[in-house]
């Protein structure tokens, strides 16, 4: 177990527990998760939605689903439906409270005026550069804006008028005033207001003026009477000017409380850059299944528990680290080795024809479902005198160590008899064609009368009871521990993280899969791809292998 969770309140857990003791918010528990529908949902978000919505359960409060959208630039409906489509996915229920900031548009604007009216914010001419340039560094204080002493009057005139479409974009902005050589340069005059001439995915032309995440977003807060804003290490920095805003305008208030963002092993977590490698088609779509998206992560076999486990088994910290995204894998693992079904697929077929098998249609056996589950019970699965076998498990001279089939090896075919190969034929290029055995017709069910044992057993499928199907393998999609090694993380995209196997051979069973995760005996766990994959042509996804390297080394450790 992870030393994050020892201790069983997390440090947010702990704050929220002192506050109901005090009484600070009459024992209310109301947190939300306030995305950008600037793209879609990734794992770190998935964490934070656990987290918020998490809490809310674990204290009987409520937790909003709130949409910060106030960059029209960059937002789009697809992004909003996508997020209502995966924080549902992941189970959890926002019930009546879905908000949008661009509802509180007017409101904030009205608080805006509030500010003005009280001296403490002002209409500023400079461009965006000129105030870069005047707002000083961490050693050195910032320069007055020369429009800061403009009245009260003057300023209201003036952002009615940013308002009403006077001006282009940038040519004016309302910043707060406060402290031009406040150490913390958050708290230098920074800007509330700017003015964008851009359409809004929801509030269309009625706002050429556009508020700022910093001013918005604690306005947002408190209107929702949020108790505890959870958000991530990055605004730290920026608390103290969500209080000013709040102290201000004698608003409630909530705790904003800051914890460390998730980050994986070869995984990037920047919106922009996942946007960049779908725009730019390195992967298919935001729901490429190599993507860390919760859409991807749903069509490559991720279950909500699996992704809700991890969540919680990462834990809280206020530290930035990276997590190893094997943890994420065996979470799937320890979920999947418990409910899916097994099936018996062969991804790369070679023939075996069992020479001794009587020329009858098929036999029936019966294969196991879940050994997990017995309660599951057992299929029909059917044999022939020519089966299909994996490639890899046939070696002509193996060495001593590969306990799979090689000429005069014997081994167990899972769930049917013991078959030994004698000879096997090939084309004129040298390449195995076809590998002949006989079998033990005393050997059903996998064990022998007389007592010999066999090393290896191994899945097959019946060539004539078998289905077509296309399987894909992936692999991690950058090939670095920090995909940002180096600056360029399109350099760190690994060539190989896709294979297509095209001439997969199924059981019968899968003839039609439901929308469940199966376990491939001795491949790992799949799913058919809910993109491309039709009654005719089938198509799986492999979700996780079923074991790693890593793994066997901890499981060494822990014996
Ligand atoms: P990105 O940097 O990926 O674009 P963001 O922070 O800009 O992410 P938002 O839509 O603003 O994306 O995020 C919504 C919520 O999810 C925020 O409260 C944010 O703190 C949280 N969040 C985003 N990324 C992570 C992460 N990696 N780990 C934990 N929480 C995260
Ligand atoms: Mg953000």
């Amino acid at each position: 177990m992870s030393r994050e969770n020892t201790d069983p309140l997390n440090f947010i857990q702990k704050i929220i527990n002192q506050d109901n003791k005090s009484g600070k918010y009459n024992k209310r528990v109301h947190t939300r998760f306030p995305p950008e529908p600037n793209g879609y949902l990734h794992i770190g978000h998935a964490k934070s939605i656990c987290l918020n919505f998490g809490i809310a359960e674990k204290y009987n409060g409520k937790c909003n689903l709130r949409f910060d959208d106030t960059n029209p630039l960059k937002e789009e409906k697809e992004y909003v439906n996508s997020i209502i489509e995966d924080v549902k996915w992941l189970g959890f229920d926002w019930e009546d409270r879905k908000y949008y900031a661009s509802d509180y548009f007017e409101k904030l604007y009205t608080y805006a005026l509030q500010l003005i009216s009280k001296g403490k914010a002002y209409v500023c001419d400079l461009s965006p550069e000129e105030m870069r340039n005047q707002r000083g560094t961490l050693k050195h204080p910032g320069k007055a804006s020369p429009f800061r002493n403009r009245s009260i009057d003057e300023n209201i005139g003036l952002f009615k008028g940013m308002r009403a479409g006077k001006f282009k974009d940038s040519e004016k902005t309302l910043r707060a005033r406060i402290d031009m050589s406040h150490s913390n340069i958050n708290m230098r005059d920074p800007v509330m207001y700017r003015v964008l001439n851009a359409p809004h995915h929801r509030t269309g032309n009625d706002w050429c003026i556009y508020p700022m995440y910093d001013w918005a977003h604690g306005l947002e807060d408190s209107i929702e009477k949020i108790t505890h804003s959870i958000c991530t290490l990055e605004f730290e920095d920026h608390r103290l000017l969500y209080e000013w805003y709040l102290n201000a305008l004698e608003l409630y208030q909530p705790q904003q409380i800051e914890f460390a963002r998730l980050n994986l092993s070869y995984t990037i977590m920047s919106k922009r850059k996942l946007k960049f490698l779908v725009d730019n088609q390195f992967v298919d779509g935001w729901d490429d299944p190599r993507m860390p998206t919760i859409s991807g992560l749903r069509r490559r076999g991720y279950t909500k528990n699996a992704v809700r486990n991890f969540a919680e088994e990462v834990g809280i910290t206020k530290r930035d680290s990276i997590i190893d995204a094997v943890r994420l894998e065996n979470a799937l693992r320890s979920d999947l080795n418990k409910r899916a079904p097994r099936a018996f697929a062969v991804i790369d077929p070679i023939k075996v024809v069992i020479t001794n098998f009587p020329d009858i249609e098929f036999e029936t056996l019966q294969a196991t479902n879940n050994p997990e589950k017995p309660s599951e019970g057992k299929r029909d699965i059917l044999i022939t005198k020519e089966i299909y076998i994996e490639r890899s498990d046939f070696i002509e001279n193996p060495p001593k160590k590969f306990f799979r089939l090689g000429l005069e090896r014997e081994v167990r075919l899972r769930f049917a008899y013991f078959i030994k190969c004698h000879s096997v034929l090939k084309n004129k290029d040298g390449e195995i064609k076809e590998i002949h055995c006989t079998y033990d017709p005393q050997t059903k069910g996998g064990s022998a009368p007389d007592g010999r044992k066999v090393k290896g057993t191994i899945h097959w499928v019946s060539v004539d009871h078998s289905i077509n199907a296309e399987i894909r393998l992936y692999d991690r999609l950058f090939n670095k521990v920090n995909p940002n090694e180096g600056g360029d993380y399109i350099k760190n995209i690994n060539q190989n993280s896709f294979k297509v196997y095209k001439n997969a051979k199924l059981e019968l069973s899968l003839k039609s899969p439901h929308n469940k995760v199966y376990q491939f005996e001795r491949n790992g766990y799949f799913i058919q791809d809910s993109k491309y994959s039709k009654s005719n042509r089938l198509i799986f996804n492999r979700a996780v292998s079923l074991r790693d390297s890593w793994a066997k080394i901890l499981a060494n450790k822990n014996k």
